[in-house]
C-alpha cells in the first residue's frame, strides 16, 4: 500500500507542468487527476500530433507517468537513421487514450491520433529483475534500451540524450533486429490504430473521441442498439453447466476465468460493454471498449462478443453471437470459432485476450493448475449459441 501511495504522489508531482499548461474547462484532454491504474506491463503510445508543426508524441510509462518526447519526423524503423526526439513534459496516463482535437489557441492545439501502442520492457531486464528501476535508471543516465511490442512498431530501440539542457534533446533509434525495415512506418501507416481513421477524418469529427468520458454513457448506446436490434436474441449470455468430470471425447477446452461475464457490442464507432445484470460498464474499461471500437472499424464490420473481464483486466473472449450483418448464434460452435479466429487474425487487440483451444483434457487440467484458471469451459463443437440459457453444450469444471 504504502508503494502504490508513494507512486500515487510522485505521479501527481510529475503531472504539475502538464497541468499547468492547460486549461481543461476548454480542453478535452485529461486532467491527469485519475488514479493510476496498476498492471503488470509498462505500456507505451504514439501519438501523431498535427499542432503548429506536425509530430510524433513517444510516450513511455515510467513512475506512474508517461514519460514523453517530441518526434518531428516520427519513429523510423530504418536503423540507418536518428531521429531527434524532444523532451517534453510528462503526461498522465489517461492520455494514452486520447484521439480527438484540442482546441485551437489551447496549448498544442491540433488534431491528435493514436498512431500506435502496446507495452514495452528494458532490453537488459532479466526475468527477476526490476524493470522499473533499470528504466528509471536508465533514463536519468540518459541512455535507454527499450523493446516495444506494439501493434506496429516492434522490437530493440535505442534512446540516447544529446544535450542535457532545461530543454533535453535525445535521438531515437532502431536497432538492427529482425524488426528493422528499410521503408518508413508513418508512411506505411497512416490511420489511427485504434479508430483507423485519417487525421481529416478525426478532425472532421463533430465529437471529440474521449474514451474515458462518454463511451460508458451517452456515445456507447447507439452501438448496442444497432446491434441488439438486428439480434434481438442476444441479450443474454449463455450459461454453462457446472460438472465434476468433463469427458475426454468430443469437447473443446477453454479457459474459464472469474471476473465481470459482458457482451460486447462493437461497431466502428463505439463499443458498449453490458454485464449480465445489464449495467453498462464500459466507462470502468474504457481501454477494452475502444479497442474493441477500433477493431470493428479495421474489420469493417460490427459485432457482439460474449467475455469475461477478468483480474488482469482483460476481456477474455468467449464466444461470437453477431458478426458483419447477421447473427451467427445458429451456426455451430466451429463456425463461430472459425469467424473469432478471422476477426482477430493480424488485429491485436490491447486488453483483449483470444485464447488458444484445447482438446486435451490433461493438457487443460496443467495448463488450468499453472495459469490459476477458474474453470474449464468443455464446449460442443456442434452445438449453436443459446442466449441466456444452461444447456449441456457447454460444461464448466470448476478449479
Ligand atoms: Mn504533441
Amino acid at each position: 500500500m504504502a508503494a502504490k501511495k508513494a507512486r500515487a504522489k510522485q505521479a501527481r508531482t510529475a503531472l504539475k507542468e502538464y497541468q499547468r499548461k492547460r486549461d481543461f474547462t476548454k480542453t478535452a484532454e485529461p486532467s491527469g487527476d485519475a488514479a493510476v491504474p496498476s498492471h503488470d506491463r509498462l505500456v507505451f503510445v504514439i501519438q501523431k500530433h498535427a499542432a503548429s508543426h506536425l509530430h510524433y508524441d513517444f510516450r513511455l510509462e515510467l513512475g506512474g507517468v508517461m514519460k514523453s518526447w517530441a518526434v518531428p519526423k516520427g519513429p523510423s524503423v530504418n536503423p540507418a537513421v536518428k531521429r531527434l526526439a524532444m523532451e517534453v513534459e510528462d503526461h498522465p496516463m489517461g492520455y494514452n487514450t486520447f484521439e480527438g482535437t484540442i482546441p485551437q489557441g489551447e496549448y498544442g492545439g491540433g488534431t491528435v491520433m493514436l498512431w500506435d501502442r502496446g507495452t514495452y520492457t528494458a532490453d537488459e531486464a532479466g526475468p527477476s529483475d526490476d524493470v522499473e528501476k533499470i528504466l528509471r535508471g536508465e533514463y536519468r543516465a540518459g541512455r535507454m534500451k527499450i523493446t516495444l511490442d506494439g501493434e506496429r512498431l516492434r522490437g530493440s530501440w535505442a534512446l540516447v540524450r544529446t544535450d542535457p539542457g532545461p530543454k533535453p534533446k535525445w535521438l531515437l533509434i532502431k536497432h538492427r533486429d529482425e524488426h528493422a525495415r528499410r521503408h518508413e512506418a508513418t508512411t506505411e501507416f497512416d490511420t489511427s490504430v485504434v479508430t483507423d481513421r485519417t487525421m481529416e477524418e478525426i478532425a472532421g469529427g463533430d465529437r471529440v473521441w474521449h474514451s474515458n468520458r462518454g463511451a460508458g454513457s451517452g456515445r456507447a448506446r447507439p452501438a448496442r442498439t444497432a446491434a441488439a436490434k438486428t439480434s434481438s436474441q442476444a441479450a443474454k449470455p449463455m450459461r454453462a453447466t457446472s460438472v465434476r468430470s468433463i469427458p475426454d471425447e468430443g469437447r473443446v477446452l477453454l479457459p474459464w476465468h472469474d471476473g465481470v461475464r459482458v457482451l460486447a457490442y462493437a461497431t466502428a464507432d463505439a463499443c458498449a460493454l453490458i454485464a449480465q445484470d445489464g449495467r453498462d460498464v464500459s466507462g470502468d474499461h474504457s481501454d477494452i471498449a475502444s479497442g474493441l471500437a477500433g477493431l470493428a472499424s479495421r474489420a469493417k464490420k460490427s459485432f457482439i462478443i460474449d467475455g469475461v473481464i477478468a483480474d488482469d483486466d482483460r476481456l477474455h473472449v468467449i464466444d461470437l453471437l453477431f458478426a458483419g450483418d447477421e447473427p451467427v448464434v445458429e451456426q455451430a460452435w466451429t463456425d463461430r470459432r472459425a469467424a473469432l479466429e478471422t476477426l482477430f487474425r493480424r488485429r491485436r487487440v490491447a486488453g483483449v485476450a483470444l485464447e488458444e483451444v484445447l482438446e486435451d483434457v490433461d493438457d487443460a487440467g496443467q495448463l488450468a493448475a499453472d495459469h490459476e484458471w477458474a474453470g474449464i469451459l468443455a464446449v460442443d463443437p456442434d452445438a449453436p449459441y443459446s442466449p441466456g440459457k444452461r444447456t449441456r453444450a457447454w460444461l464448466l469444471l470448476g478449479m
